[in-house]
């Protein structure tokens, strides 16, 4: 029975690193999954007594428990693409290490072994969580993760103080705090793997969910995507007029027949570069077909939805495309219409279309856009 804890974390270790064998690009898994493995290692090693000289087998679980706390606060930074600063946890760790040497073999005291170690684990943390407070600007998952990092640094210290205070000043004894330690350190344990667990299944899905709505060539959203997007900004954000701006680059064909397909994808990355540069965050730039794309911009009425398209339009006849030879311009022709609030999107886009149509009809390399030029619709 008295195996059920680090039987648990170490199955957490596997859980860990099996989510990692999927997933190899999310290194902070294999991470979580090596700190876990050093919990379980360093709470099978107190309870067997291994090794089984007391001084050593004291020296070695600690060792354990700071590798893994400072594995999982590496962990948890490394998700968001950064790294715990070392300098100040190694220093800590060391602190825990060269404490809990001195306090046994030197003026043995478990009261101040125990304050050591916890309150050291507990300062590593927070530590993590203040290198890591951009988390709480985060999304939710980040907030979250940042919370849990805060209230396990946190619960070290009255935790300590109260256990310390009952079990082995008062009538309990060393023994019973040491159970008390295993119960609630694999409860602390098994509290932040359920958590890192949540996180991980919540960046997964939000992950998928990207590749979902979105072009995997040129990273815009799809049509699935501009659908869910533009519902979710008109209930975000109540401005009046937005505009609808379609966009088809002229004799793409021509482009791929002549210099290939690797080519012409190179194209279509490379414009939907410039679209992206030019527009702004609450804007939506989404490909909707081959060679066709759809820009919503928010608050902005047709009038400077034609002007964005001129400027986007000159852009693209100036720029150079790698593959393309220097004398060779890429040209495209551009629809604008009015989009209300209350409008569907894809009616929008279709009036949109017969602008551009029409500009295609006019000789390309022009933008149509309502109110400015009469075509059949409207
Ligand atoms: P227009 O000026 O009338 O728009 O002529 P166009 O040649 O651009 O239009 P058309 O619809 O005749 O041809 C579009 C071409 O786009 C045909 C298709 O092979 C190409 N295309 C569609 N998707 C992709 C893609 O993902 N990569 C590449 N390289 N080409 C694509
Ligand atoms: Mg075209
Ligand atoms: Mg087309």
């Amino acid at each position: 029975m008295k195996f059920v804890a680090p039987a648990l974390l170490l199955l957490f270790s596997l859980s860990f690193a099996g989510a990692w064998t999927l997933e190899r690009t999310r290194r902070y898994l294999l991470l979580f999954a090596i700190a876990f493995l050093c919990f379980g290692l360093a709470a099978a090693g107190q309870i067997a007594i291994w090794p089984r000289d007391v001084g050593a087998n004291k020296l070695i679980t600690v060792i354990l428990f700071c590798v893994g706390v400072l594995l999982l606060c590496e962990g948890v930074l490394q998700r968001s693409g950064r790294h715990l600063a070392l300098p100040l946890p190694l220093f800590v760790a060391g602190l825990i290490v060269a404490g809990i040497f001195y306090f046994f073999y030197i003026d043995r005291s478990l009261v101040t072994r125990a304050y050591i170690l916890h309150f050291g684990l507990g300062t590593l943390f927070l530590i993590t969580a203040w290198q890591g407070r951009f988390l709480r600007h985060g999304r939710g998952a980040d907030r979250a993760l940042w919370w849990l990092v805060v209230v396990v640094g946190l619960h070290f210290f009255p935790r300590t103080i109260l256990t310390t205070g009952v079990f082995i000043d008062g009538a309990f004894g060393a023994a019973t705090f040491w159970n008390w330690v295993q119960i609630t350190f694999s409860l602390v344990g098994a509290i932040i793997a359920l958590g890192l667990m949540a996180v991980t299944a919540i960046d997964v899905v939000t992950a998928l969910r990207g590749e979902r709505d979105s072009d995997p060539l040129t990273g815009l959203l799809n049509r699935r995507g501009l659908d869910l997007h533009s519902r979710a900004a008109r209930k975000a954000h109540h401005k009046p007029v937005s505009s609808i701006v379609v966009c088809d680059i002229d004799h793409f064909k021509v482009i791929n027949d002549t210099y290939g397909h690797a080519v012409g994808d190179a194209v279509l990355e490379g414009f939907a570069g410039t679209i992206r540069d030019m527009t702004r965050a609450g804007d939506l730039v989404a490909r909707i077909g081959g060679e066709e794309f759809v820009v919503v911009l928010r608050g902005t009425p047709p009038m400077g939805a034609y002007q964005f398209a001129e400027r986007l339009r000159l852009d693209i006849q100036r720029a150079r495309f790698s593959g393309l030879p220097r004398q060779q311009t890429v040209t495209c022709s551009f629809g604008v219409v009015e989009f209300r609030e209350g409008d569907d999107l894809w009616a929008a886009v279709d009036r949109a279309d017969e602008y551009l149509y029409a500009a295609k009809k006019a000789g390309r390399n022009r933008t149509f856009a309502e109110g400015l030029q009469k075509v059949g619709v409207a």
